[in-house]
């Protein structure tokens, strides 16, 4: 057999399960470094994963994310095949992005079909109509209605997946090729990326806390990409791809960055330090970086810290402010710390063209923009009211940038 008919045949062998999707420049890219930052014993998994680009033509500039396309968990795609009484070897050909592409049943459910994500509304109604037991079919219409509506939000926020949905209505059985029509393809998640190329070139960071949580039965639940990340290992290959980002750093190398980043909202924040670094390195003089770092307790998720104290007693990390919001009885947020650093805040950002940058979770937004309000009211000489526009106009002129997720 020709080696390229053989990698139509049996894509899980030769690795074409991995090809680039239509319409999106993707890269291969191989795991070179996976370490977990937390403790074991920690219930938060926060993990570091550095992947080898230099077999790639991908380049990336500071504050891009990295588009990662991940796979199901083999081992529950192999249960729900035999619960839905699938034979997982079978070859199926399908049309899917525009292009017909022959894999196997278990490489459709593991690296093509969000299997175990969130179907939609129209899932329930087409499951509805293969459905040959009447009372299920009328529950899974009730469902789509406004007199269901309470129990489908429910079922949403329990986070039922296609997978439970067919294992529920053991009368609708959608042939392969129908639930390859109805199934959603799996979404790529995005990662801030957190390192310099110039620092690191040939390889790409990230910093990925993982997503976990148990459904109303008890039983456990994981993110769709940071299940798959975390199971990495050494030497496997993925499919990434780069997409730009709103966090950028200053066009001049001396003009004041403030930063403030939660939990893995320091991961551009690690890149930018990286980037001013190494500028520095190359004789380049660089203006002053604050960072306002928030997590739960140091001993556990100080992420990068041994990194970022260097850089701070070197001084290119010129402010290094810290809140671990459960190490004292007092709860401590970044929001405090800005507020402790107000006339800096106002110097740097209203006399010295100073850009700042929030990055996380979106909860603190409304905090952080009242501790750059009260900065500009108490050192700025500008009144609460005008403080806001000020803060508009610098977000449109990209200076006071979000990145929250
Ligand atoms: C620009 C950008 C940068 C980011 N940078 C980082 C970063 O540096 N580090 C980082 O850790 N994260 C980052 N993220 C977040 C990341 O993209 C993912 O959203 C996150 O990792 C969760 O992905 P997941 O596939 O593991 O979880 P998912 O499978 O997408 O689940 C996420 C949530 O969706 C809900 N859900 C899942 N399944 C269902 C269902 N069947 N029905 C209903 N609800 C459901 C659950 O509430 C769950 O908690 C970033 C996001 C953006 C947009």
């Amino acid at each position: 057999m020709l080696a390229v008919a053989k990698r139509v045949v049996f894509p899980e062998a030769f690795g074409t399960q991995l090809a680039a999707r239509p319409g999106e420049k993707t890269f291969m890219v191989k795991v070179s470094s996976l370490r977990r930052m937390t403790p074991d014993t920690y219930d938060r998994n926060i993990i570091h994963i550095e992947f080898d680009t230099s077999d790639t033509d991908l380049t990336y500039e500071i504050g891009d994310a990295l588009g990662v396309y991940g796979f199901n968990d083999a081992a529950q795609v192999r249960a729900f095949c035999t619960q839905y009484g699938l034979d997982g070897e079978q070859l199926v050909t399908a049309t899917r992005d525009g292009q017909g592409q022959t894999r196997s049943v278990h490489s459709w459910l593991t690296h093509a079909l969000d299997l175990f994500g969130r179907p939609s509304k129209k899932f329930y109604t087409a499951l509805a109509d293969f459905a040959t037991d009447e009372k299920e079919a009328e529950k899974l219409r009730w469902l789509t209605t406004s007199e269901g509506s309470v129990e489908f939000k429910d079922r949403v926020a329990d986070t039922t997946t296609y997978a439970d949905l067919l294992n529920e209505f053991t009368s609708a059985r959608p042939s392969f090729l129908y639930l390859v029509d109805l199934i959603a393809p799996i979404k790529p998640r995005h990662y801030s990326i957190a390192s310099s190329a110039k620092m690191h070139p040939g390889s790409v960071h990230l910093c990925v806390v993982t997503v976990e949580w148990k459904n109303s039965k008890g039983e456990l639940r994981m993110g769709q990409c940071t299940r798959f990340l975390n199971s990495l290992n050494i030497g496997d290959e993925i499919v990434v791809s780069v997409k730009p980002s709103v966090m950028k750093l200053p066009p001049l190398d001396s003009q004041p960055v403030i930063m403030a980043g939660l939990g893995t909202g320091m991961a551009p924040f690690r890149a930018f330090i990286e980037e001013r670094a190494v500028r520095k390195l190359q004789g380049v003089e660089v203006g002053p970086m604050t960072l306002y770092f928030g997590s739960r307790h140091r001993a556990m998720e100080y992420l990068y810290g041994e990194e970022l104290e260097a850089y701070h007693a070197d001084g290119l990390l010129s402010g290094l402010q810290l809140a671990f919001s459960r190490d004292q009885k007092a709860k401590v947020y970044i929001q405090h710390k800005m507020r402790e650093d107000a006339e800096l805040l106002a110097s740097q950002m209203l006399n010295q063209d100073g850009c700042f940058y929030l990055c996380g979770p979106t909860w603190p937004t409304g905090d952080v923009k009242d501790a750059m309000v009260g900065a500009f009211t108490k050192f700025g000489n500008i009144k609460a009211g005008d403080a806001n526009r000020v803060i508009e106009e610098l977000k449109e002129s990209e200076r006071y940038t979000l990145e929250v997720y």
